[in-house]
């Protein structure tokens, strides 16, 4: 709003102020007149004045001084002065008016149109003073609002830039930086005295030490990727009025939001970071991983090495790994980070099949699942509430569609999400699953090849592969080594030439050829050589096979030796089945013949000696009927060798004497060795006796004999030699089969050809024998053994090419009291009759009639019989004692021993001697008579008879009495 313009006049005198008044009042200002110096002074305090009108000359202070001290005053000094004087012409006047700081004089009298010319003028000048100061007043204004505004700009500048640094500051701890940012934010604002800044990230918040949660305050979010990742917030303790909304500038809002920005980029880098370390270490922990994978063997080494690494490089928390109880059976788990026992309590239900939450996920989903809040989500899990705050991640180990196992992880939530994350886990998951798939490959491979190995090397054949090409071995098992005779390590050095004699080899490979060629697989008996030299036949069952492009043949080798010795054992045993049953054809044809001869003789020897009884002593008939006993007891000597080579013969062994034996049989056996031998007999005079068949020891001697004859056909000497031995047991140590104790040896020996060992080792086999046929029989050694064995004694020989053959023999000696034959069958005076009733069975009418006949001849009172019905009806029916039964053994119906039981029950009393032509099963084992019976041999003359009846009666027989002469194998 403009002023007025105001003039001072100053004049001490009233006329004069009047008449300026009466000139200036016509113009448009205001007149403030003053009378003095001083009081013009006083009047410039309360008023701006335009321009002054003084007057010059004035009492106490005139114009002059005035003017100087108004231009002296700040305040004055640029007021226009005009002097008033009366004075003129006086230029040195003028000086001192100018000097004065007037500006212009007026010459009294004036004219009031120049006067107010003059004034007017100044007021002008003051008027485009005035707006020239409003002007600069205005413009400073202006300055100093701009100056304001700016140093404001530059504070919220310094602060963003500040920020900015601290943003742009490289590698450190994001809380660190937040907490400077906090403290520089309220420098950015207009009343930082009193402004209040907080930041919150996520659970974390920053704020200044006078925070307080006043009103007036403005905030902003730090966004991330639209999403709100926190904000930023200042505020005023006090109010303040501003010129935008509420105490803020615009300018502040776009500033918070800058610095949320700012913030965001902080975050985010932090966040690059942490992830970039993460995923780092993820990746290191992958590749460690990866090198176990190469390395590691054993599924639950590769499996806590991996939980090892992915926890040990601070990718994870923790890692837990299971593995499905696969072709071990066996459920595995591994894990690290996480604490065992929690873990093993996680295993428990996985055992029996339930599946823990983040497991079924990943199941389901075919691959990476992730929990956000184990700790919420997964009830029940022993490991939930280890996850804290962290995510759980799964993931299957699988290979193909092949689930192996699953891998769980604890991680930041931050990174649970990740794509990048999830990939890298993913990634571990599928090598993890590849490795697992190839151990279990490898795993199965090894088994196989274990199984394939040990088949190869225990598989009874022996097994060569060759090469087709070369004929080398490649391959073998230790069978082959085994029967070819090379160290297993040897037999890859030599080939197809080396393992079959050369002259046959070629006559091999062909075979080998046909083979290889497919035509045949089995090439049977082929030679194969041994290390050694030595040959085996061997069956080869070959096939071609072709590895890795080379043509290889795989044989498998069977040595046919012991098949081909089982083959000719075989063919022997046939043979001598053929021969047993031959020979048992004979026994059975002996058998029937002997029986009805045995009667035929017993009627034509016992007649015919009836009648020589009855003829005078000097009839011409006499010597015809002696021929024809004579020629009957051929007879029956040639049926008891029949029945001596059909092993029907009855033995009845009783204690004898060796040397009374030898010298029994002494011409006889002369007779066989003919005039070129020598027989020697050194025979021991205080000899022990034995417990033996006669007969049978005559056996043996005679078979001895005559083997010594065949073996010197050139003459020689033939040693008879016995001796009492005590066989110790050093002796019994050495021979199989001896016990030590008293023996008798009887020694055979000669000074013929000898034998070899071979054939040592078979001479008592049965049908062995080196003679041409018709020669030898082989059973002669058999029968001597067997005799020997039966008699329990022991037989060995002595022999060698050459050097002659010594057979020993040996007896168990009868040690005390002896019961001997001799003894008893030397008799003073042989009586033979009696009157005793003696009961005579015989199915064969001429045999029964002829001993009635005899017995009746010695005086006794003979009842026949038929057959055992007829006997027991005359046992019933006798009204007298009966002493004795004569029994036939084998007759139709009921046989002897049958009869004699029955009758025995009957008249207990009754003796029995029973009588046969050859053995029955019913009176003797094994072809000795048994304990207690009386035997008569068939055929038996009536002196025989009468003989065995006294005795019998007489009760000086206890066995039969053996009546057989030696057999002999010619
Ligand atoms: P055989 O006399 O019928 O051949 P043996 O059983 O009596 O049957 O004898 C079997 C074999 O034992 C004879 O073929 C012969 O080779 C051998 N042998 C027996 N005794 C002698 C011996 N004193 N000297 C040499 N070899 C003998
Ligand atoms: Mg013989």
């Amino acid at each position: 709003m403009e002023q007025r313009q105001k003039i001072l006049i100053v004049d001490d005198r009233r006329e004069n102020l009047v008449a300026l008044r009466r000139v200036l009042s016509r113009l448009d200002a205001d007149l403030i007149e003053a009378t003095s110096g001083n009081q013009a002074l006083a009047a410039t305090l309360d008023h701006d004045f335009a321009v002054a009108i003084l007057d010059v000359m004035m009492p106490e202070m005139n114009g002059y001084e005035l003017a100087e001290h108004l231009r002296r005053d700040q305040k004055t000094r640029t007021i226009p002065i005009i002097f008033v004087t009366a004075f003129c012409a006086d230029e040195r006047h003028m000086f001192d008016g100018y000097a004065a700081g007037g500006i212009d004089y007026i010459v009294k009298p004036y004219t009031a149109e120049v006067l107010l010319c003059k004034v007017n003028l100044f007021l002008e000048l003051d008027g485009y003073r005035q707006e020239l100061q409003r002007h600069r007043d205005r413009l400073d204004d202006l300055v100093r609002e701009r100056t304001a505004e700016l140093s404001a700009r530059v504070n919220e500048i310094r602060c963003l830039y500040a920020i900015s640094n601290l943003v742009a500051a490289p590698c450190r701890s994001i809380q660190k930086a937040l907490e400077q940012a906090v403290a520089l934010i309220p420098q950015g604002w207009r009343y930082p005295e009193i402004a209040w800044a907080r930041i919150i990230v996520g659970a974390d918040e920053f704020s200044t030490a006078n925070f307080q949660d006043t009103p007036w305050k403005q905030r902003a979010d730090i966004v991330l990727h639209s999403d709100r990742a926190g904000l930023v917030e200042v505020g005023y303790l006090e109010e303040r009025s501003g010129p935008h909304e509420g105490p803020f500038s615009e300018e502040e809002r776009s500033l918070l939001d800058d610095i949320a920005r700012q913030l965001g980029v902080l975050i985010e880098r932090e966040r690059i970071r942490t992830r970039e370390r993460h995923l780092n270490a993820v990746l290191r922990s992958i590749r460690d991983i990866n090198q176990l994978i190469v390395h590691e063997k054993r599924p639950s080494a590769l499996i806590q090495g991996a939980c090892d690494s992915l926890v040990a490089s601070r990718g994870f928390s923790g890692a837990w790994i299971v593995l499905n109880a696969g072709s071990t059976g066996e459920m595995q788990g591994a894990c690290a980070g996480f604490e065992k026992r929690l873990f093993e309590a996680l295993l428990e239900p996985l055992r029996t099949g339930k599946m823990p939450l983040c497991c079924r996920l990943s199941w389901n989903a075919g691959g990476l699942a992730v929990v956000d809040s184990p700790r919420n989500d997964c009830r029940g899990c022993p490991l939930a509430q280890v996850y804290t705050g962290n995510a759980a991640m799964n993931v299957p180990l699988q290979y193909d569609d092949l689930v192996f196992g699953y891998l769980g992880v604890s991680v930041s939530k931050a990174f649970a999400a990740d794509p990048e994350e999830a990939f890298l886990l993913s990634e571990t998951a599928v090598d993890l699953g590849f490795a697992l798939h190839t151990m279990e490959v490898e795993a199965a491979r090894q088994r196989s090849e274990r199984f394939l190995q040990t088949i190869f090397q225990t598989t009874s054949d022996g097994l060569l592969l060759a090469e087709a090409e070369s004929g080398r071995f490649v391959m073998a098992n230790s069978m082959i080594c085994k029967m070819l005779g090379y160290r297993d390590e040897e037999i890859t050095t030599i080939g197809v030439a080396d393992i079959h004699p050369p002259e046959l080899l070629d006559q091999v490979r062909s075979q080998f050829e046909k083979q290889l060629s497919g035509q045949f697989t089995l090439a049977e008996d082929i030679p194969v050589a041994r290390k050694d030299g030595s040959v085996f036949p061997a069956d080869i069952n070959a096939a071609p096979l072709e590895l890795e492009g080379r043509r290889y043949l795989l044989g498998a080798f069977r040595d046919v030796t012991r098949r081909k010795m089982a083959a000719e054992e075989c063919q022997q045993l046939q043979n001598q089945l053929l021969q047993a049953q031959k020979l048992e054809a004979i026994g059975r044809l002996t058998g029937g013949i002997a029986h009805d001869f045995n009667n035929l003789l017993t009627t034509m020897l016992g007649n015919a000696e009836l009648a020589l009884a009855e003829m005078d002593i000097n009839d011409g008939l006499r010597e015809m009927i002696q021929e024809v006993m004579g020629a009957g007891e051929r007879a029956a000597s040639l049926i008891r060798q029949m029945l001596a080579f059909s092993r029907k013969q009855v033995l009845q062994p009783e204690v004898i004497y060796l040397n009374h034996v030898i010298g029994e049989i002494d011409k006889m056996i002369r007779r066989i060795i003919g005039e070129d031998i020598e027989l020697k007999a050194i025979l021991d005079p205080d000899l022990g006796p034995v417990e033996a068949d006669v007969g049978q020891i005559e056996q043996v001697i005679m078979n001895l004999a005559v083997n010594a004859r065949d073996a010197m056909p050139r003459g020689g000497m033939l040693t008879i030699e016995t001796l009492n031995v005590d066989l110790d047991e050093v002796y019994a140590g050495m021979h199989v089969g001896s016990t030590p104790g008293p023996y008798v040896m009887m020694a055979v020996n000669d000074t013929g050809i000898g034998m070899t060992a071979e054939v040592r080792d078979q001479i008592f086999d049965p049908f062995f024998t080196t003679k041409e046929k018709g020669k030898g029989t082989g059973l002669g050694l058999s029968t001597v053994y067997g005799i020997v064995k039966q008699s329990n004694g022991l037989i060995w020989v002595y022999s060698e090419p050459g050097k002659g053959t010594a057979f020993k023999i040996y007896l168990p000696r009868i040690i005390g009291t002896v019961d001997s034959k001799e003894e008893r069958s030397k008799p003073v005076k042989e009586t033979l009759d009696g009157d005793e009733t003696v009961l005579l069975v015989e199915d064969e009418d001429m045999v029964r009639n002829l001993a009635i006949k005899g017995l009746t001849m010695y005086g006794y009172q003979v009842l026949g019989a038929a057959d055992g019905p007829a006997a027991l009806r005359i046992c019933q029916e006798h009204e007298g004692a009966i002493h004795l039964l004569i029994t036939d053994v084998v007759m139709p119906g009921m046989g002897g021993k049958v009869l004699a039981d029955r009758i025995k029950l009957l008249r207990p009393e009754v003796k029995v001697i029973f009588m046969s032509g050859y053995t029955d099963n019913t009176i003797v084992h094994h072809g000795v008579l048994d304990k207690g019976l009386v035997f008569l041999e068939k055929p038996f003359t009536p002196v025989g008879l009468a003989r065995k009846v006294r005795q019998v009666l007489d009760g000086s027989v206890k066995g039969g009495e053996g009546q057989g002469k030696p057999l002999l194998d010619v």
